[in-house]
């Protein structure tokens, strides 16, 4: 078996038993990423030498870290010191990140090896990565299919071979969703679980870095690591990491999951709702008790994030004015044409249209009937989860209501927004979901489910996916190589 098919979990071990060098490991990744990023395009820059400077470093150190030569992609909105971080924009398409986020941190602390930064839709406003102000990012499974977003440039890496695990960020589903469509593991955590410094902001109450992973254990193992005070993000939770990897082994017992009414999965893709029926029947096997629940507030999740995300953009994006960072328009003969022209030609037309829908959200005589009206929304469907968790352990839903569709299939924004009708609910709640890879559509495409735990219950979320990761036995065909060796 090739290196670039293992998973962190493996790649640490072989490292630290000395069975290779933390060298081999990373020229093996360079390699792959070679061989396959003329096609897949996940990176927006690939930090090679630095990477093999890393690794040869600590070949020669004495006690290593619990991610000891793992190499890892990072999504370019979360910054790497010294590294460019353009978040997929012309606005920053030159800003060279001047510290390291928390989660970076903590993961070098650990050993990691950064590998390169990836591919996103533009400040993660998407969900295709079609967004990215430089290119496309493919699908490694069907080339003609995009990866998802907007972390699609991290899932894709993963799935292709090119990174043994990645970073990304959820506002909405930019974790999961990606994670469903190129058939690898991914975690939003708890809101306040992992530290947002030095990520940039999209919308602030909703943002939360993820780890994009090749297996469950991985995820658990990433997620212990990037957790945790840091005194640097205010809204960050004063409370211990459990040790995450051992939870997910415990025995898990009988336990009860609340799946969707049918009236809330029945526009969706037949074949990813017969996945989804089957992967229930799974739950059951595994001793689930399913309840079905209505969430009277669910179809609202989706209007309701796209008044909340929109307007914490507009005012989070003020900062690019062409003065503090990035980019300048070379041409304006005062300040305020200095300003317009270096947005217009700055931002591309999502970007602008978020800024657009969230200003005018907020505007004196619309912020009544728009911003507070989704806040008080977002009240309702924290309440439903609250009285959910009150009687079950999970609730279960498709991650996305359709396999990866083709590029250029969505040109009318709002279809684009619907790839997240699952997704945002957990965002607007806090609550930690998860996306397991849990089947295959005809045209050999993988299918997601999502599993949402309470508060802090990512340990509870890890034992189940990894029972059912198990189950599914996806997870002998961990990665693309694989997969395609092994038919
Ligand atoms: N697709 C959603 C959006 O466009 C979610 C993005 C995200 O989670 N960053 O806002």
């Amino acid at each position: 078996m090739s290196l670039t098919s293992l998973g962190a979990s493996e790649i640490r071990s072989l490292v630290a038993a000395k069975e290779v060098k933390a060298e081999e490991v990373v020229r093996a990744f360079l390699e792959q990423i070679e061989r396959r990023e003329l096609e897949v395009a996940a990176f927006l820059s690939v930090e090679g030498e630095k990477a093999l400077e890393q690794a040869k470093a600590l070949d020669r150190k004495k006690d290593k870290g619990c991610l000891a030569g793992v190499p890892i992609a990072v999504k370019d909105n979360i910054l790497i010191k010294g590294m460019r971080a353009t978040c997929g924009s012309r606005i920053l398409e030159n800003y060279v990140a001047p510290y390291s986020a928390s989660a970076v941190e903590k993961l070098a602390a650990e050993d990691a090896i950064f590998i390169g930064k990836t591919n996103l839709d533009e400040f993660a406003m998407g969900s295709s990565t079609e967004n990215s102000a430089f290119f496309v990012t493919r699908n490694p499974w069907d080339l003609s299919r995009v990866p998802g977003g907007s972390s699609g440039g991290s899932a894709a890496a993963v799935a292709a071979g090119e990174a043994a695990a990645a970073l990304g960020s959820d506002t909405g589903g930019s974790v999961r969703q990606p994670a469903a469509f190129c058939g690898v593991v991914g975690l939003k955590p708890t809101y306040g679980r992992v530290s947002r410094y030095g990520l940039v902001a999209y919308a602030s109450s909703l943002d939360q870095i993820g780890p994009l992973t090749k297996t469950v254990e991985d995820c658990a193992l990433l997620t212990q690591v990037i957790s945790g005070p840091d005194g640097r993000d205010s809204t960050l939770a004063d409370r211990p990491v459990p040790d995450f990897s051992k939870e997910m082994k415990e025995k898990l017992g009988p336990f009860k999951a609340a799946h969707l009414k049918e009236k809330l999965i029945e526009k969706i893709d037949p074949e990813v709702k017969n996945i989804y029926w089957k992967t229930l029947n799974s739950l059951q096997d595994l001793g689930g008790e399913l309840i079905e629940m209505d969430f009277p507030s669910w179809e609202y999740a989706l209007p309701c994030y796209y008044i909340i995300a929109p307007s914490e953009a507009s005012s989070n994006l003020a900062r690019y004015d062409g003065v503090r960072y990035g980019y300048r328009h070379p041409e304006y003969s005062n300040l305020r044409e200095m300003y317009l022209k270096t947005r217009t030609s700055g931002f591309g037309e999502e970007v602008k249209r978020r800024i657009l829908l969230g200003t005018f959200a907020l505007s004196s005589g619309y912020y009544d009937a728009y911003y507070l009206k989704a806040g008080r929304t977002r009240q309702l469907v924290s309440r439903e989860f609250d009285r959910a968790f009150a009687e079950v352990d999970y609730i279960v839903t498709p991650t996305a209501p359709e396999p990866a569709f083709p590029v250029g299939a969505k040109k009318d924004p709002i279809a684009m927004y619907l790839s997240d009708m699952f997704t945002v609910s957990a965002n607007l709640a806090g609550c930690p979901a998860i996306s397991v890879p849990c089947g295959w559509s005809r045209e050999g495409l993988p299918v997601g489910l999502q599993v949402i735990g309470n508060h802090f219950q990512e340990g509870r979320l890890f034992q189940l996916a990894f029972l059912l990761e198990k189950k599914v036995k996806f997870g002998n065909n961990r990665n693309i190589i694989n997969w395609k060796e092994e038919r």
